[in-house]
């Protein structure tokens, strides 16, 4: 079972949980905590010292150095950024090389907002994470999604093993039902991964079990929920991985470590 922490975001603030790692040391020690957790993979944005987010290359270098400071786990940074931003701003981070990266795969309302992602966007970022030796996640937030992400795998710029984060419940997009997930798998071409990625308290929780139940892989963390339980906060990251970590175990699973993940995605880092 390969977890992926998803440890800030772009959205989410301390008015919503105090406990949100901000600067790029938060963001470091609260990814090494989360990796003792059972995290493999973890997902970065990366924010002003104000706590507004950014793209910018210098603050992703200085968080990545930290982490690497501390443990091995698989870095993916994002290419969504945040609502608002120019698709070369959002790509910033990639020439930085991580090993992996999100590559979002359709134009999604986001709220009262949307986050624009054209079919010659799609490419561009392909183009891109390929140039870097960057294995990107094709994040699919609808079904057309899917069918798009299908499409881009078709122009060659992609190698297999493919990576979908299957992204369920955005405020405007698709929510989560189990049916609407086992469609976007349906149309998941072969020799492909997916991480199911449930967006609120009720939707991480029902990421964890379809993961185990279908044989996915989990996302978990303060960019998609805050909740440990209804009305609850979490006290950190590492709670809510370490968690879905032992329900995983519980149902018969091993959780993958960063060097199962290297090889499970054929990463050019291995
Ligand atoms: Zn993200």
């Amino acid at each position: 079972m390969v977890i992926t922490c998803a440890i800030t975001g772009a959205e989410t603030t301390r008015e919503h949980n105090p406990n949100l790692p901000i600067s790029p040391q938060e963001i470091a020690d609260g990814t090494y905590d989360a990796y003792k957790a059972g995290a493999s993979i973890v997902h970065i944005h990366v924010r002003n010292p104000d706590g507004t987010p950014t793209q910018d290359v210098e603050i992703f270098r200085e968080t990545i150095k930290l982490i690497r400071e501390k443990c091995d786990i698989v870095i993916e940074t994002t290419t969504g950024g945040a609502v608002g931003m120019s698709p070369e701003e959002r790509l910033q981070p990639i020439q930085l090389s991580p090993d992996m990266a999100s590559l979002d795969c359709g134009t999604v309302n986001f709220g009262d907002e949307y986050i624009e992602n054209t079919w010659p966007m799609m490419q561009q970022f392909a183009e891109e994470m390929k140039k870097h030796g960057v294995k990107p996640t094709l994040e699919c937030f609808d079904l057309g999604h899917v069918y798009l992400a299908n499409k881009l795998i078709e122009t060659g710029l992609l190698e297999a093993p493919y990576h979908f984060g299957m992204v369920l419940n955005v405020p405007g997009a698709l929510p989560y039902t189990q049916d609407n997930l086992k469609y976007m798998l349906k149309v998941m071409p072969e020799n492909s991964e997916w991480t199911v990625v449930g967006i609120g308290g009720k939707g991480a929780m029902m990421g964890v079990a379809d993961a185990i139940e279908l044989g996915g892989f989990m996302r978990q963390g303060f960019e998609d929920n805050i909740y440990f339980e209804k009305g609850v906060l979490a006290d950190s990251n590492a709670q809510l991985i370490e968690r879905a970590a032992n329900m995983a175990k519980d149902a018969g699973y091993e959780i993958a470590t960063p060097a199962d993940v290297r090889e499970i995605f054929n990463l050019k880092s291995k």
